[in-house]
């Protein structure tokens, strides 16, 4: 009798070290290894040119390696449900794989639509969690130890195959995809060695000051470990990361290395945690994606976004410069730091009161990294609406001068201020040579930043007082707070405690 056919359908883990589909079917038989390029999914608003550029060039890397152990990969462009309908005529006795998927609304529809399509085919579709992040979890307690014990498991090699032919189809291009030009000249490159690169040149070299560093923009983008979008597309598995850090945690220890490292690993190890913790939130709660996670703070803000400010916000044009220089930069880089986007999406949600689902769309578009289950839940927080996180309004002239006090970094995003004394380049609207130098050049700050945050700050406190915000509170953190067990190997992540504290960065 033949072997069953096995489909294994690659998602966001376009790898094949660590790929518990890929090696399960390689030891069940014949494998054909697929990926299928969604027209529908690419229309969406959270998609751009930079996350598809860079996920063809994961692509090819990735198809080379697979060729090397039996078979490239088949890229078909279509609807999931056709394409894999297809497969299913072809190969009757078949076994679709792959991994399970925490992604947007989308993602997740498509993913029901394809699971009734199996059971009518009468096909298995095998769904190997990830691990990390866990499908239909009851309750958060004992979340952070299941973390570590699957971490910990083992990393399994790339296996050797026995490869099926199928027809590939040609791949699209963007255009051919509707979407939008999109130069992003300064973009990490995609594909699974650029991300070996990247970890291990931040585990070993660029790593030591990353705790100081991770603050300001400039220093941020050399001393971060920048793997973020390869685990986005899973070029790098969460699992090897994880162990990666741990044997350096302890090569650290042993050789008491010095130099900032043992602090740099400490920061690093649960900024991997929160990924995971993060992605949860989504995993248990898809809505948080378009609704605000405390049902208190519906309707906060306007529904519909003023296009001409967020236009102003995106392009890098507010007129406060700061902003105006991470804006720049995220434009041409596809990253920025944590904290440039926690200060960007703040200063969009309070300063210019819109919405966070149309801000969080475009950050998201602008990102190389988007990631849904990290970025909407942070998005969120940032704007205030999860009501269990105290309340952050950045003051972006504050936060230039602490993390850009020679102002190098606005003077290289925003050439333009290039006649600004430093003195007066943060809060350049103050400057009495603006009108001779930069009228029609540089806009006036479209709102007043200080009035603008005292306004947001009272129309919050306002709807954190409603009758009822409290015991929401409790029930938003019971279903996605973490839990203590999370700071035994790391400090405690950033919305640990419910609180009602708001601040305003003055
Ligand atoms: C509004 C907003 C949106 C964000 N959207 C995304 C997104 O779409 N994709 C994304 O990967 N990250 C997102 N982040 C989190 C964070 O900014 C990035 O993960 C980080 O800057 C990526 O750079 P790095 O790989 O050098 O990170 P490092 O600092 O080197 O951290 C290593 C890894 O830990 C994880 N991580 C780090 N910081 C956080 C955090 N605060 N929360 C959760 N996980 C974290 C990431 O996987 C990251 O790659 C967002 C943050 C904010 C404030």
């Amino acid at each position: 009798m033949a072997a069953q056919t096995q489909i294994v359908w690659f998602k966001r883990d376009l790898r094949v070290e660590d790929h518990a589909p890929l090696r399960l079917a390689a030891e069940a038989g014949p494998v054909l290894p697929v990926y299928i390029i969604e027209p529908d999914y690419w229309a969406l608003p959270d998609t751009s040119g930079r996350h598809y550029d860079f996920l063809l060039e994961t692509l090819d890397e990735l198809s080379q390696q697979l060729c090397a152990l039996g078979a490239p990969l088949v890229v078909k462009t279509g609807e999931a449900r056709d394409v894999l309908s297809a497969l299913f005529a072809a190969y009757p006795d078949c076994r679709l794989l792959s991994h399970e998927e925490t992604g947007n609304q989308w993602t997740y529809q498509r993913d029901i639509a394809v699971g009734a399509l199996a059971r009518e085919a009468g096909v298995e579709w095998l769904e190997v969690p990830p691990g990390g992040v866990i499908r239909r979890m009851k309750s958060r307690n004992g979340w952070a130890a299941r973390w570590d014990k699957d971490r910990a498991g083992p990393v399994s090699g790339a296996p050797a195959f026995c490869g099926v032919d199928w027809p590939a189809d040609p791949i699209p291009d963007a255009e051919q995809l509707g979407l939008k030009a999109d130069a992003c000249p300064q973009r990490q490159t995609g594909g699974r060695a650029a991300g070996l690169n990247a970890l291990n040149s931040f585990l070993t070299e660029r790593g030591a000051p990353y705790r100081k560093a991770m603050s300001a923009p400039d220093a941020a983008a050399r001393h971060c470990s920048r793997i973020s979008p390869y685990l986005a597309l899973g070029s790098l598995s969460m699992r090897e990361v994880a162990q990666a850090g741990w044997a350096r945690q302890a090569e650290i220890e042993t050789a008491g290395q010095r130099g900032g490292w043992s602090g740099a690993m400490r920061s690093f190890m649960s900024r991997l945690h929160w990924r995971d913790h993060f992605m949860q939130k989504l995993e248990d709660e898809p809505e948080i994606e378009w609704r605000d996670m405390h049902p208190g703070l519906e309707g906060l803000r306007p529904r519909s976004a003023d296009p001409e400010r967020l236009d102003a916000w995106e392009r890098g044009e507010t007129g406060v410069p700061f902003i105006d220089a991470c804006m720049r930069c995220l434009n041409q880089t596809g990253w920025m730091n944590f904290r440039m986007r926690a200060m960007l999406v703040s200063f969009a949600s309070y300063h210019l009161w819109q919405p966070w689902q149309a801000t969080g769309e475009r950050l998201a578009r602008l990102f190389t990294d988007y990631e849904p289950g990290i970025h909407w839940s942070q998005v969120q927080m940032q704007s205030g609406t999860t009501g269990v996180n105290s309340i952050r309004i950045y003051n972006p002239v504050k936060q230039g001068l602490d993390q850009d006090p020679d102002v190098r970094f606005i003077r290289r995003w925003l050439p333009e201020l290039e006649p600004v004394p430093a003195d007066f380049i943060h809060e350049v609207w103050r400057w009495p040579g603006f009108e001779a130098a930069l009228e029609g050049r540089y806009p006036r700050p479209v709102v007043d930043v200080m009035q603008a945050a005292r306004e947001a700050r009272e129309r919050v406190f306002a709807a954190r007082k409603q009758p009822g915000f409290k015991d929401a509170s409790r029930r938003v953190l019971a279903r996605h707070g973490s839990r203590a067990p999370m700071r035994r190997r790391s400090n405690p992540p950033p919305q640990a405690k419910p609180d009602n504290q708001l601040q305003l960065d003055l």
